[in-house]
């Protein structure tokens, strides 16, 4: 087990302030593979204190320059990035080969996008007699999950920087190692001391002590809705300002004309991948009545290419869960839907046969579920997936919008244009139009209680600044 010291401020590893550490563990067989240190409110005050002082200097760096060393950071990371992917195998338990494709691509792909909007993009326009900057929001911190933990942190951190605010980033507890990686890149590639900084901890402690510090201005939170509601409330006694990501429960509409089969085989890898913790799965499919039944028998036949197992073997597509506390709320969730009725189809609350360690949980499949029951309305994070039967479009177009959230979805369709009509309905940040592919330029975020604000692209850099209007 490797002991790490030290969290990164003002551009060093620094000793924490106290003795308390955090386990990270292997979910897959449930070993200890390291230790980081357990932040505190004083190591958060040291982070903030040295990112307030470094905001002046970065902010009036030029934008070529802060694009300069942000290419150098998405280079740094391309250089490791078999070790970034082996090591969010080794903390999250993601397949390897999941890891590579999209834990690590995906944010190389966002941080270097970065690099090259900052190229073109203006930050001052002219509106009649008035000259409109748009200006760096100050010290941002940074609150991020473990089920993408280093996508999660990209799309936070290197707008921020793009746009010239300084960073505290307070990584999950469960994934902090990536971080650590993360850091190593920032200072590789050099960026001046302070500018970024990482603080690793508890979210009730180290987080709630970077929410509330009076030297943050914008809170970017992304996580549960039960935390991000408190981080908002938390905020709001400073009036900083707030951007959450949140959860999500959304809907995979297959119109009564799509290609079913591609439809639904599609749908149940996107609800398996990355284990179903993945806050845009499309965990309620809803298909017409008249192929209601030939939908779960595809559904049932699609689940079964995904055997849980280890997730460093190359042949595993479904791994463990990150912890045991999320494999018991999911096995909890599973037993709810069984309790109120829903018709299993595939998995099961049980362990997955040969798992007597690691958080592992049966990749599970109910028909006949129901908007009113559980497992419909709560977001379960894991392979779990819900069909429900709709009678007609407006009925479909009901049970899709009929929940909290509001983050992502599919709709399917021969018709483009019937399915863009029926998307645009749809109370939802983004949507997938008969399988589109991820665009790491289009905004994301959430509609209803997924969240407050966007993501990536030039959407995400917005979030970052705020407007001056000089009036001649
Ligand atoms: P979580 O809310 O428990 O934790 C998220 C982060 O907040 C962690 O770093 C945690 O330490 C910190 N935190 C916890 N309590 C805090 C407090 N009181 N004050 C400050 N910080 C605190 O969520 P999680 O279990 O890590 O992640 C899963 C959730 O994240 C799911 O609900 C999922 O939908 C959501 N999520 C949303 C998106 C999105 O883009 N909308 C993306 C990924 C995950």
């Amino acid at each position: 087990m490797q002991a790490h010291d030290g969290m990164y401020i003002d551009g060093e590893w620094r000793r924490a302030a106290g003795q308390d550490r955090i386990e990270v563990v292997n979910p897959a067989d449930e070993t200890p593979i390291a230790s980081v240190p357990a932040g505190t409110a004083e190591d958060v005050d040291s982070a903030v204190r040295a990112a307030r002082a470094a905001f002046r200097g970065w902010a009036e760096t030029p934008p070529a320059e802060r694009a300069a060393r942000i290419a150098a950071l998405a280079e740094r990371l391309t250089a490791r990035r078999e070790e970034i992917a082996r090591t969010v195998t080794a903390e999250l338990g993601a397949p390897h080969t999941f890891s590579g494709r999209v834990h690590t691509a995906m944010p190389i792909s966002v941080a270097a996008s970065y690099a090259q909007l900052l190229e073109g993009y203006e930050f001052t326009e002219k509106v009649g007699n008035s000259v409109v900057h748009h200006e760096p929001v100050g010290v941002v911190a940074a609150i991020t999950p473990w089920n993408y933990p280093l996508h999660q942190i990209v799309a936070k951190v290197v707008p921020a920087l793009a746009a010239g605010c300084a960073v505290v980033l307070k990584p999950a507890e469960d994934t902090p190692l990536v971080a650590r990686l993360f850091a190593e890149a920032v200072h590789e590639a050099g960026f001046p001391a302070g500018v970024f900084n990482l603080v690793t901890g508890l979210g009730p402690v180290a987080g709630q002590a970077l929410a509330e510090h009076a030297g943050v201005d914008l809170v970017s939170f992304t996580g549960s809705t039960a935390v991000g509601k408190l981080i908002a409330a938390t905020a709001a006694r400073s009036v900083k300002r707030v951007a959450l990501e949140l959860g999500g429960k959304s809907a995979n509409v297959i119109l009564p004309d799509a290609d079913l089969a591609r439809a639904v085989n599609i749908g149940v890898a996107n609800v398996m991948a990355n284990s179903g913790q993945t806050c845009s799965a499309w965990t309620r499919m809803l298909v017409d009545a008249d192929r209601y039944e030939e939908a779960v028998e595809l559904a049932r036949a699609a689940v079964a290419k995904y055997v849980p197992g280890d997730p460093t073997d190359p042949d595993t597509r479904l791994g463990p869960l990150v912890s045991a506390a999320q494999r018991e709320r999911v096995r909890g969730y599973i037993a709810s839907g069984l309790a109120q009725g829903a018709r299993l189809v595939a998995g099961g609350p049980e362990a997955p046969e040969g798992s007597e360690r690691g958080y592992y949980v049966r990749p599970t499949v109910f028909a006949d579920v129901t908007p009113q029951m559980t497992i419909a309305q709560e977001e379960i994070f894991g392979p779990v997936l819900s069909i429900m039967r709709y009678e007609n479009e407006e009925h479909a177009l009901e049970i899709a919008n009929g929940t909290v959230y509001g983050l992502a979805g599919a709709v399917w369709s021969q018709d483009e244009a019937a399915a863009v009509a029926f998307a645009r309905r749809m109370e939802t940040g983004q949507v997938d139009i008969n399988g589109g592919r991820f665009n790491p330029l289009a905004p994301f975020g959430g509609y209803k209680q997924s969240g407050v604000g966007r993501e990536l692209g030039a959407h995400g850099l917005a979030e970052f600044l705020q407007t001056k209007s000089l009036q001649f």
